[in-house]
């Protein structure tokens, strides 16, 4: 994780992170949402969360090496240690630490206890819950099949309420509260909403998911996003690099295909929120129907249930069968694979020629495939993009990244505004 704290390198009013844009209650600003530096009390919130971020990301630290490391006296420190510690949001380890320089001061660090973040995933097959601490850990997790397909919105959304209510009180047991609930769907989320305006693959439209979330956790802030943004948002706090790549498009797949594009350490959202949609971007104009009403789409070559169909398997074998046929050298797996590689590397040159990113990574199903779907991308990408590119990195987060990204998006904006709503005791139970 970075040291260098979000706060600090985007003070423009109008940039998100990823996975921010959609807070249902009006009652706090999304996760990541630029406060007003200027003012008395921004600079404060903003002082809190350059000592809260850096002991998170650093600690345990001694107040002067918190000083040093943001540029401020040690006496300004030691004010807003106090306040943070107060709340609950940093313990103090004991006096005299071995290694601690100068004058042996008390080291500094995140709580196990305190507010965590809720993230939950709706997938087409499975709901999963779970509580992240400040320090990034995950430390409640609970996840169960569901019939997501085609499915009514009602008790899906139910059922997922339980859940989360279930990893809250297991979470609580644990000394943790809520600071906020963020929520992955597979499907078009309206910027600024709780809306999922489609959802193919869970033939979902139009479903406003406020409501039943909100229920969820009386008075918790709830926001729900696209899958791939908060996929996008875990690469960018738990990937490989996560200090130097700032600057990449995000490839996921499951069922569909989505991409997220963070450009310096923030999500393009697009104008209304719909940014990413790399599985309708046509590779062949007059190729098979797809469920968006075009035709030819990525995803009927490169989705999970495509290549499945395409190598000769059944819906329900899944990435696993498909590795191992692949890896036994089978031919028409392999050629699926290779046909895949080609379609995603026909989509992906547009991305590149267009945004010219640091990286393209793969995450999802996409990144448990990719030994066999890569030669065929990069050899597309050669013939395609006629200058050097960046990277074609594999994701090592894996498919739990939707999941992590959403928690870790309320985690973020706790460490943002430490003292607001998010972070503050009681701000978990209206
Ligand atoms: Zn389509």
């Amino acid at each position: 994780m970075s040291g260098v704290p979000e706060a600090e390198a985007s003070a423009e009013q109008n940039r998100q992170e990823p996975g921010s844009a959609a807070p249902t209650t009006g009652a706090r600003s999304a996760p990541g949402t630029r406060r007003a530096p200027h003012t008395q009390h921004g600079i404060r919130q903003r002082n809190l969360s350059l000592v809260l971020h850096t002991v998170a990301a650093e600690g345990p630290l001694s107040r002067a090496d918190v000083a040093g490391r943001i540029g401020l006296t040690r006496a300004a420190v030691s004010t807003l240690v106090d306040e943070l510690t107060r709340a609950g949001l940093l313990v103090e380890l004991g006096r005299g630490r071995p290694g601690t320089v100068g004058r042996p001061g008390s080291a500094l660090a995140i709580g196990d206890r305190g507010p965590a973040g809720l993230g939950a995933e709706i997938g087409v097959d499975h709901l999963a819950v779970c509580a992240v601490d400040l320090r990034g850990r995950v430390r409640v997790r609970v996840e169960e099949p569901v019939a997501g397909r085609d499915s009514e919105p009602g008790p899906v959304l139910a059922r997922l309420a339980e859940l989360v209510r279930t990893v809250a009180a297991e979470a609580e047991r644990e000394g943790l509260r809520p600071g906020g609930l963020a929520v992955a769907v597979p499907g078009l989320v309206a910027r600024g909403s709780a809306t999922v305006v489609r959802a193919p693959n869970l033939g979902w439209r139009g479903v406003d998911t406020g409501p039943a979330l909100e229920v969820a956790l009386p008075g918790v802030p709830v926001t729900v996003g696209n899958e791939a943004n908060f996929g996008a948002l875990a690469e960018l706090r738990l990937g490989e690099s996560t200090a130097s790549r700032r600057d990449f498009v995000h490839v996921s797949a499951e069922i569909g295909i989505g991409a997220a594009v963070v450009v310096d350490g923030a999500l393009m959202q697009g104008a209304q929120g719909f940014a990413g949609e790399l599985g309708h971007v046509p590779v062949h104009p007059e190729g098979p129907t797809c469920p968006c009403g075009g035709r030819g789409c990525l995803e009927q070559y490169a989705g999970e249930e495509a290549v499945l169909r395409a190598a000769g398997l059944r819906g329900g074998e899944g990435v696993g069968e498909l590795r191992e046929r692949a890896g036994a050298g089978e031919a028409a797996v392999l050629r699926a694979l290779d046909d895949a590689g080609t379609a995603l590397g026909i989509a992906l040159a547009g991305v590149v020629n267009l945004l010219d990113p640091q990286a393209v990574v793969l995450g999802g199903a996409l990144a448990e495939l990719s030994p066999w779907l890569l030669p065929a991308t990069e050899r597309e990408l050669t013939i395609r993009v006629t200058r050097p590119y960046g990277e074609i990195a594999v994701s090592r987060v894996g498919r739990d990244g939707p999941l992590l990204g959403a928690a870790h998006s309320v985690v973020q904006a706790v460490l943002d505004d430490p003292l607001g709503r998010a972070g503050s005791r009681g701000g978990g139970s209206g």
